[in-house]
C-alpha cells in the first residue's frame, strides 16, 4: 500500500500574479493557510487510519472517513484551483480548442455556460465551489455545484474547471460582494489547462 501523505504543492506563479483581481494578501492566507489546513487535515485523518491498522484497533470509522473526504476533497479541489488560474494577459485566458467546441454544443454558448456557472457560484449556500465537470462516458459536460468541498459529487467527474467560493477565497478583495468576484475571476481562467485536462 502506497503510503505516501498529501502534500502542498507550491503555486505555478508567484502570489501577487493574479493582481488586480485576487490580491497578494489573499494568496498567501488562501494558499499557505486554508489549503495547508487541508492537507494536515486529510494526513491525520489517513495516520489514524494506518495507525489503528497496525496495531488492530477499532476507531470511529464514520467520523474519521467523514473528515478525510472533507480534507481530501478540499486538497484536491484547491491544487485544481491553482492550476487553472493564469495571469492577466498570459495569453492563456481565452477559451478555445476543443474544450471550446464541447462547451458550445453542451451549452448551446459560451455566453450561456458562462451565466450558468456563474449563477451556480452565486447561489451556493453558504461554503463551497462550482465546478465544470467532463462525463467521459456520455462525453459531454456539466456544472456540478459542490457544497463544502465533498457534497454533491459523484464519480466518474473528472473536474475541468473550478471556483472556490468559500469567503475565505473573496473576503479580504471583495467583502461580501461575491458576484464582483466571479466576475473578475473570468479574466484569470487558465483556458490552456482546462483544456488540457478534458484531454487527460
Ligand atoms: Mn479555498
Amino acid at each position: 500500500m502506497n503510503k505516501e501523505l498529501y502534500k502542498l504543492p507550491d503555486l505555478p506563479y508567484a502570489y501577487d500574479a493574479l493582481e488586480p483581481y485576487i490580491s497578494k494578501e489573499t494568496m498567501v492566507l488562501h494558499h499557505d493557510k486554508h489549503h495547508l489546513a487541508y492537507i494536515n487535515g486529510a494526513n491525520s485523518a489517513l495516520e489514524k487510519i494506518w495507525k489503528s491498522r497496525e496495531e488492530n484497533t477499532e476507531i470511529d470509522y464514520k467520523s474519521v472517513l467523514r473528515t478525510l473526504a472533507f480534507n481530501a476533497g478540499g486538497h484536491l479541489l484547491h491544487e485544481i484551483f491553482w492550476k487553472i488560474l493564469a495571469p492577466k494577459d498570459s495569453g492563456k485566458n481565452q477559451p478555445m480548442g476543443e474544450i471550446l467546441k464541447q462547451i458550445e454544443k453542451d451549452f448551446k454558448s459560451f455566453e450561456r455556460f458562462k451565466t450558468e456557472f456563474s449563477e451556480t457560484a452565486k447561489s451556493v449556500e453558504g461554503s463551497g465551489w462550482a465546478a465544470l465537470a467532463f462525463h467521459k462516458d456520455h462525453g459531454n459536460l456539466a456544472i456540478i455545484q459542490i457544497e463544502k468541498h465533498n457534497v454533491n459529487l459523484y464519480p466518474e467527474q473528472k473536474i475541468l474547471l473550478c471556483l472556490d467560493v468559500w469567503e475565505h477565497a473573496y473576503y479580504v478583495d471583495y467583502k461580501n460582494d461575491r458576484p464582483k468576484f466571479i466576475e473578475n475571476w473570468w479574466n484569470l481562467v487558465n483556458w490552456d489547462e482546462a483544456g488540457r485536462r478534458m484531454s487527460l
